[in-house]
């Protein structure tokens, strides 16, 4: 039930929000900031859309929110699926008002879908899991505030064309500011993180960066964070991954020069140490990790914060490769977390926590506490849950950590903390 760095062969981590870390009020004001202009220009919005997300920080919340689009409401559930919070809007339903949208003793009906790994239905519902989706809820309940009921639908529509407008590469304002201006919206790595990637390698360990990010992002992000030698941390470097499908699809690896950061292969069947690839699938990249290693069933680790994209789909399908892969959860908000590296600032707890859903891997039903959905969908998942990298990284190589289950695997406490916005946070 330990699992310790110093017995794993390949050590893979993804890059945004995981080894490199943003400063999460600037980024998320930033892409709040490009939602709420587009919808005020082109889809005639008023202009408090653009109010800052935390004239509103009871909306905002860092994880297992559930947009229903059915009842056009945001949902917190607990372990057993029961709606236990929910807003309409900028506003919370009462008890009876949940009641009456879910009849079924308040169960939401796509528990067990979302809970076997199916976190997101188009034209039903997606569960928000990431710092990225956090960008969202604050502008999606205010445009729901400002529509008639009729038009409801029409908000969604207009959202999702929004938020495909502000993550298009050729439209995005995002990527340009970070590409510009890092200083103000990306943490360096640490010297302890640089160390720790240098003796994983001097270890004989297999270590790659594995994103989704595309090329030329990557190498503004990991120039600034890692410095111009970022390559040299890893033995492969996969950028533009899809994932989830890197990890259920079959793409092709294409080959990406370094210095022209562009792909100069579009189909690549044997992949070399100290190489760029774009793309590609998880089944070709486990092959050649047991050539690396020299093992025919090498033990692996990857490191990510999104759970739709990292941590689900490793473990998903039993016939895949990855099913026997460790995923390490960074779960930003463990950082709330008395005594937790890189912790949360006051901001960011604000952004992260929300009075109104309460704690996050904590749920009340009539008996009194019991797991939240998201603790629970963690557990199931996820090895071990982290704050950070450097977390990680400053703890020896041969540290045992306890897997996640019964109360333990959440670092560096288990989860009988409430995480909870306005309350110290202290372990029981
Ligand atoms: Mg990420």
């Amino acid at each position: 039930t330990m699992i310790s760095l110093k017995d794993c062969d390949a050590i893979g981590i993804d890059m945004d929000h995981t080894l490199c870390r943003y400063k999460l009020s600037e980024q998320i004001e930033l892409g709040h900031q490009a939602l709420a202009q587009y919808l005020i220009k082109e889809k005639k919005y008023p202009h408090s859309l653009a109010d800052p997300v935390l004239d509103d920080p009871n909306l905002v919340y860092c994880g297992g929110l559930l947009f229903d689009e059915e009842n056009m409401t945001y949902v917190k559930m607990d372990e057993n699926g029961k709606v236990e919070k929910a807003a309409f809007g900028t506003k919370m339903l009462s008890e009876s008002e949940i009641s009456k949208m879910y009849p079924d003793n308040m169960k939401c009906s796509y528990f067990d879908d979302i809970l076997s790994g199916k976190l997101s239905e188009k034209g039903s519902y997606h569960l928000h899991d990431n710092n990225f989706d956090l960008i969202r809820t604050v502008v999606h309940s205010r445009m729901m505030q400002t529509a008639d009921s009729p038009t409801k639908k029409q908000v969604f529509d207009d959202l999702v064309a929004a938020l495909a407008y502000i993550w298009d590469p050729k439209t995005s304002v995002i990527f340009e500011n970070i590409k510009s201006n890092p200083e103000k919206y990306l943490h360096k790595c640490p010297n302890v993180v640089k160390s720790w990637l240098k003796a994983l390698k001097k270890k004989e360990k297999v270590v790659f960066l594995l994103t989704s990010s595309r090329c030329d992002f990557v190498k503004h992000v990991m120039d600034y964070c890692l410095g111009n030698d970022w390559q040299s941390y890893f033995d492969v470097v996969i950028s533009k991954a899809k994932k989830p499908g890197f990890f259920n699809e079959q793409l092709p690896f294409q080959l990406v020069d370094p210095n022209l950061v562009c792909v100069v292969d579009g189909k690549v069947s044997k992949l070399e140490r100290n190489k760029w690839y774009s793309q590609g699938n998880s089944h070709l990249l486990h092959e050649h990790l047991k050539v690396w290693t020299g093992k025919e069933s090498p033990k692996v680790v990857y490191f990510g914060d999104c759970v739709k994209s990292d941590i689900v789909p490793v473990k998903l399908h039993p016939n895949n490769p990855t099913s026997d892969w460790n995923a390490v959860y960074v779960m930003d908000a463990l950082r709330g977390i008395e005594g937790a590296v890189n912790p949360l600032s006051e901001d960011e707890k604000r952004l992260l926590f929300s009075e109104s859903f309460g704690p996050v891997l904590k749920s009340t039903d009539g008996a009194g506490m019991c797991k939240s959905f998201f603790c629970k969908l963690i557990e199931k998942y996820a090895t071990i849950a982290v704050p950070s990298v450097e977390y990680v990284a400053s703890r020896r190589i041969v540290y045992k950590y306890t897997r996640l289950g019964k109360g333990s695997g959440f670092y560096p406490d288990i989860p009988i903390i409430i995480l909870h916005k306005s309350q110290v946070l202290v372990s029981c």
